[in-house]
């Protein structure tokens, strides 16, 4: 699909270049705060799997850059915000980058150390897996960045304080969530931590895709919780990962026990609609619209080396296995 086509069939993705968004993905973000007033207090965030970098982009103009700009800077009270992702991405204005694996323990203590022995008050992960297409697969590998996000969540975020997530809902949806073993897997470790808990479709999300985003407010731990615990407190109760003793069909999501998880649409619904193409704008002058470049196109993407490796391969064995250590 050409630029311009997309530019048409895609109204979010052609507003995140006009606005300055290095992704679409943004107007998740915005939608989410327009519904639920995420960010009123908040001085310090987590943003995992944050390349190439749009929800860190919010974050910075939402939080830093009205501080910054403003003479209560000079008090030292800037926001902290710290961003995870695998990829290197582009500088962003008081962001501080950390290159990782969020399931990997290291990556989880070097966050924790930028915190130095503060908390956050929210924490986003809007993480995902190369999607396979393969929908339990695509599930599983999804629920192992939610359990690793939930454990730095256990590690830096204060009592009180709001955690989002991505979230993949197969192919049953709303009341029908509780079907899906996964989804109440999910669902009974969120509310072990979180009250409130309620999942959102932003408008800017396509209705084909099988995203959505928990929404978890006011982080209560379990009395006497402690981090290390985690792993073990999950296993009792069935963990998103499908790992341990997995009795989720059973136990409070029954009968008069059972929680409906609120599902809310969110962002302006008479606004755009992501799943529909929309004319492009004629120009002042009269001419036709020129479509813009990505805003910051992704520095290192999995598939350049990937394709490295394929033009590798033809050179021969040798140079494809150097390669593949090298990246
Ligand atoms: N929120 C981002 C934005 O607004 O630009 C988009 C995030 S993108 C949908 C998903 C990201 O998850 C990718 O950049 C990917 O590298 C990252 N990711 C996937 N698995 C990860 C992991 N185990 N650790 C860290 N990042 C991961």
């Amino acid at each position: 699909m050409g630029k311009a086509s997309r530019d048409k069939r895609d109204i979010y993705y052609r507003k995140a270049k006009e606005e300055g968004w290095r992704a679409r993905s943004a107007f998740k973000l915005l939608q989410i705060d327009e519904e639920f007033n995420i960010f009123q207090g908040v001085k310090r965030v987590v943003d995992l799997c944050a390349a190439p970098g749009s929800w860190s982009q919010v974050l910075s103009r939402k939080l830093y850059l009205p501080i910054k700009c403003s003479p209560d800077s000079r008090d030292g009270s800037l926001p902290l915000i710290v961003a995870i992702d695998l990829q290197p991405m582009a500088p962003i204005d008081g962001v501080i980058q950390v290159q990782g694996d969020i399931t990997n323990a290291r990556t989880a203590e070097v966050v924790i150390k930028h915190f130095d022995g503060c908390k956050a008050d929210l924490v986003v992960c809007d993480g995902a897996p190369d999607v396979t297409g393969l929908h339990d697969m695509d599930e599983f590998v999804q629920s192992q960045l939610i359990l690793a996000a939930l454990t730095i969540v256990t590690h830096v975020l204060r009592v009180g304080g709001k955690f989002i997530a991505k979230i993949f809902r197969g192919k049953d949806t709303s009341l029908l969530y509780c079907q899906v073993r996964y989804l109440r897997c999910l669902i009974k470790s969120l509310k072990l931590f979180f009250p409130v808990v309620t999942f959102a479709k932003p408008k800017s999300s396509r209705n084909s895709s099988i995203e959505a985003f928990a929404v978890c407010e006011n982080y209560s731990p379990p009395e006497g919780f402690n981090e290390q615990d985690l792993h073990r407190l999950l296993e009792k109760v069935g963990s998103p990962s499908g790992e341990g003793d997995l009795d989720c069909s059973s136990g409070w999501l029954e009968g008069p026990n059972k929680v409906y998880i609120p599902f809310v649409a969110c962002g302006d619904l008479s606004g755009y609609d992501s799943d529909r193409s929309y004319p492009l704008p004629a120009t002042a002058e009269g001419t036709s619209y020129q479509s813009l470049d990505p805003v910051q196109p992704p520095i290192a993407p999995p598939y350049k080396t990937a394709l490295e490796l394929k033009k590798a391969s033809s050179h021969g064995i040798k140079d494809l296995e150097k390669l593949s250590l090298d990246s």
